[in-house]
């Protein structure tokens, strides 16, 4: 029995990251890979549990995206792609000392903490322009090493993404934000 049960939690903690990863819109083939479910499977889950429930789910066909240009296009971009990248470093999805960092291939518990590093992005960055899809491709672009960077600036010490091809380096993207717009002043907390 020992055997069915540990197979029977295998099996659910497996769904449960590919419905947890339907309901930010990833892609078909985003979720085979954290997952290790077929395509039949996961299209059934989407059909079963989200095509037709009260906030149906859209599902993103053909391929994750793979340019890494709109991640770091504008200052504001880069910064957003920055706080991605942050909490993923924080959460062990990448490592800077021993690249690429862990394997991620049917992980279902670090498909669980890109899931979390993604909620907790979305909750930081309101309206923020990184889709669940952007964020994978961040991080793949991130481990792959040879087009994207993360730096940390030395003047306001936030942490940013940029593009290793582009040259000269750009410049901090907050510091450039700042310099454009003045410094922040900030407004004193109301209570009640
Ligand atoms: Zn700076």
């Amino acid at each position: 029995m020992r055997a069915t049960d540990d197979r029977y939690r295998g099996e659910k903690a497996r769904f449960e990251l590919a419905m947890r990863m339907i309901g930010h819109e990833a892609r078909t083939g985003t979720i085979r890979y954290w997952t290790g479910l077929n395509d039949d499977r996961i299209r059934k889950l989407y059909t079963t549990y989200f095509k037709f429930g009260d906030a149906p789910v859209r599902r993103r066909r053909g391929r994750s995206p793979t340019r890494v240009g709109p991640l770091v296009r504008t200052p504001l971009r880069a910064l957003e792609s920055g706080v991605f990248a942050n909490l993923l470093l924080a959460n062990g999805l990448f490592s800077v000392e021993h690249p690429p960092g862990p394997v991620l291939k049917g992980s279902i518990d670090l498909g669980h903490r890109f899931c979390e590093c993604y909620e907790t992005y979305d909750v930081l960055v309101p309206r923020g322009a990184l889709s669940f899809e952007w964020g994978w491709n961040l991080l793949v672009s991130i481990r792959r090493g040879d087009e994207l960077g993360i730096a940390r600036c030395q003047a306001c010490s936030i942490c940013y993404v940029f593009d290793l091809l582009s040259l000269p380096r750009s410049a901090c993207p907050a510091c450039l934000l700042f310099d454009h717009k003045g410094p922040l002043v900030l407004a004193p907390l109301t209570t009640g």
